[in-house]
């Protein structure tokens, strides 16, 4: 992940283009290839957080046409190759303030400012963190946010999995074809997941549940072993052995900068029509952003081929 800093120096008058594409996950890198291709010269403003969610997935087993499956940040490299190879510039810098009330839109970012004819929003959305010791540090090594990405590597092993919504009771079932046991831990009685879910995450002999309980602190040496559990009930605190945390709290959609200016669901997510087209003509969105529900690189890589194609479309009709 490569982390962009803010360049205090300011830089010249604003540079004019057909299309701006906000963040360089699956959607926007993929959206970057089909406006390359339709010549729209787009410019990618990668954002701080290079690749996205897949640049921290260590292996992508379910991306189709890699039979023997791909690194995330191999897979953000060649995402990025590719739309290269058709004119699309890719900027390590990040959009700080937006104004869509007229076009061309205006795009600042820590280097310049950027007047855009369309814009494609592919900021993606960040999985809530649980904020306790030994999370960051042992992300990689045991702290996970995504079953689908790591739960092969979990074969074997004893799991635990953080939530109680449909995400916790959907990975936690998906974890049991690798893990011995996951062991689900919710700070409530009651679950917020729907009831087919819970019923068959209930069901699957391999999952336990303990409820009303935290986790406090997770801990290991290079590598995760046990997580402290809280009783809110009780008080109880317990050492809880475990190799895996699977975290699925939620995730917050990265829309803070398009408050009050694009509609939003209830959640922060950007809401579109089919067509990826947003409350304001000309600017399209893709990926997680707009797609609470899917959340893959397929799907994403999807959604930004729709807005490219949509962006084009628009150009057309509105030169
Ligand atoms: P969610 O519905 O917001 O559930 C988050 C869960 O995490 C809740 O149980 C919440 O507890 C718990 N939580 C939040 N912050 C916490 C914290 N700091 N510490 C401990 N626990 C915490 O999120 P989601 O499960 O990711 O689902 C998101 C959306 O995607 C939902 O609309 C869901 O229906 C949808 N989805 C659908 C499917 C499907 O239909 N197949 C699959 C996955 C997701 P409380 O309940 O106490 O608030």
């Amino acid at each position: 992940m490569l982390e962009v800093k803010p360049n205090q120096e300011s830089a010249g008058p604003p540079e004019h283009v057909k299309n701006l594409i906000l963040g360089s996950g699956p959607a926007g890198l993929s959206a970057a290839l089909y406006s390359a291709r339709a010549q729209l010269e787009p410019v990618v403003l990668a954002g701080q957080e290079y690749g996205g969610q897949v640049s921290l997935t260590h292996i992508i087993e379910n991306y189709p046409g890699f039979p023997d499956a791909v690194g995330g940040p191999e897979l953000t490299e060649l995402f990025k190759k590719q739309a290269e190879r058709f004119g699309a510039r890719v900027v390590f810098d990040t959009a700080i303030e937006v104004d869509l009330s007229q076009r061309p839109f205006r795009v600042k970012t820590y280097e310049k400012e950027y007047l855009a004819d369309t814009l494609i929003i592919a900021t993606g959305a960040t999985p809530r963190h649980l904020g306790v010791p030994g999370e960051v540090e042992l992300t990689g090594r045991g702290v996970s946010y995504c079953g689908t990405c790591d739960g092969f590597f979990f074969k074997d092993k004893d799991v635990i999995v953080v939530g109680g919504g449909d995400s916790a009771m959907e990975e936690g079932a998906f974890l049991t074809r690798f893990a011995n046991n996951v062991t689900l831990v919710h700070r409530r009685e009651e679950f917020r997941a729907g009831d087919l879910l819970l019923q068959r995450a209930k069901e699957n002999p391999k999952m336990k549940f303990i409820t009303d309980t935290v986790v406090n602190k997770i801990e290991g040496n290079g590598a995760v072993n046990t997580v402290e559990l809280e009783n809110l009930k009780t008080g109880d605190k317990q050492a809880f052995k475990t190799d895996g945390v699977f975290i699925f709290i939620g995730h917050t959609p990265n829309t803070q900068l398009f408050q009050g200016q694009l509609e939003m669901d209830a959640g922060g997510y950007l809401i579109a029509n089919k067509y990826m087209e947003t409350s304001v003509p000309g600017v399209f969105v893709a990926g997680e952003v707009a797609d609470p529900h899917f959340r893959q690189v397929i799907t994403s890589a999807g959604m930004g081929a729709a807005a490219a194609i949509q962006a084009t479309r628009f150009l057309e009709e509105n030169p």
